[in-house]
């Protein structure tokens, strides 16, 4: 398969052509580099590396916590938005019904036969979080347990972890957790900025929808946005334009230099407004918004095609920076050195844009997915 365009390598964009191997690969990337001002003035569609989602509930009326087939449904609903790679993420829950997703999952994890969204494995949110910073988790919280850990890791990889290190024992956890291989992150946390830096110090490296679900910051008590805008070299941030106004995703993005886009995306994603659930609770998708009946944001209905033109229409990123942060960073924080960017030998996933950015083609390690045009 050959893709004509701007296509955007490491090194700056190229006029020219992409050839796809039949096993999924980039065969080789030929043309004249240009300037990114000339690519986004060209007719020609703009080639991206497909987008990378570290934080997916659900989508396509799916939700992750349903097991079984759901997680492939929402890896396809995924693809279609341009997303390539996403891990999977579970909400708290008991211990049995964590088993129940994951056990949907991982049969997944290690399947490229499909047009969808490559499943790289499992992010745990919770169940070690503060019940003071649920956001819209049910509260099953519990204390840091290693053995249910191991026990969960026998079933799907965990990629990554999202915990409250200011609880009793958890400076530990953080340790014994980013020592066996996994990125922990900092969130729904009840923690203070010295909480943050010691996270940091034992191993944490990354912090959980930035701004959502932990201490903000005050001049004189900086919290947990503190600790991750002064010290954090990695973060997520949901840029929907509800969960976070523009201007604190600026003070992120000038913060923080390898932040990245996530969408904690729910059954709602690329679905009509009406009731969905979120694990095991009810939410309402209405105006953009998905939400618990109390109100509370409870994830989003964002896809990352519209995290993308979020970031460059509404924020104003230049799409190299831009792309970095839908893909590039996501794949670096999990050491995924074949995504997220588009050189011979990565995997061939690829996005194909036109100049408002909406999307003409998705093709995910080499197989080409129904791609849906914006709205
Ligand atoms: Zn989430």
């Amino acid at each position: 398969m050959q893709l004509k365009g701007h296509v955007l390598t490491p090194a700056g964009f190229i006029d020219g052509e992409i050839a796809i191997d039949a096993g999924g690969r980039i065969a080789g990337i030929r043309g004249e580099p240009v300037t990114e001002r000339v690519a986004r003035e060209s007719a020609a569609p703009l080639i991206l590396p497909g987008f990378i989602d570290l934080h997916v509930h659900g989508g396509g009326g799916r939700d992750i916590m349903e097991g079984g087939e759901a997680a492939a449904k929402v890896a396809e609903l995924h693809a279609r938005h341009g997303t390539t790679s996403l891990l999977a993420t579970t909400m708290t829950a008991p211990e049995g019904e964590l088993v129940s997703a994951l056990r949907g999952i991982a049969p997944l994890c290690d399947r490229s036969d499909r047009a969808a969204a490559r499943i790289l494995g499992v992010h745990l949110e919770g169940p070690y979080i503060h019940r003071g910073k649920l956001g819209a988790q049910p509260d099953h919280v519990r204390p840091f347990d290693w053995t249910e850990v191991q026990r969960l890791r026998g079933i799907a990889p965990i990629r990554l972890v999202t915990i409250a290190p200011e609880l009793p024992g958890h400076l530990e956890a953080v340790q014994a957790l980013a020592t066996a291989g996994m990125r922990v992150q900092i969130g729904h946390s009840f923690g203070r900025y010295e909480d943050g830096v010691e996270a940091l110090a034992r191993g944490a490296s990354g912090f959980t929808h930035l701004f959502n679900a932990m201490t903000g910051l005050h001049h004189r008590e900086p919290g947990m946005v503190g600790a991750a805008l002064a010290h954090a070299q990695y973060a997520e941030v949901i840029p929907d334009l509800l969960h976070v106004h523009p201007g604190a995703l600026r003070v992120a993005l000038r913060s923080i230099p390898c932040a990245y886009c996530v969408t904690d995306s729910t059954a709602a994603a690329g679905m009509p407004d009406g009731p969905y659930r979120l694990g095991g609770q009810r939410v309402n998708k209405c105006l953009g918004g998905v939400r618990l009946a109390d109100g509370t944001l409870a994830g989003s209905s964002l896809t990352m095609d519209q995290a993308l033109r979020n970031m460059v229409q509404v924020l104003g990123l230049g799409l190299v920076e831009a792309s970095q942060r839908v893909s590039t960073h996501a794949a670096d924080y999990l050491c995924v050195r074949d995504r997220g960017r588009l050189e011979t030998g990565a995997w061939a996933d690829v996005v194909v844009l036109s100049r408002d950015l909406s999307l003409i083609a998705v093709i995910a390690q080499g197989r080409r997915v129904d791609a849906v045009a914006a709205s």
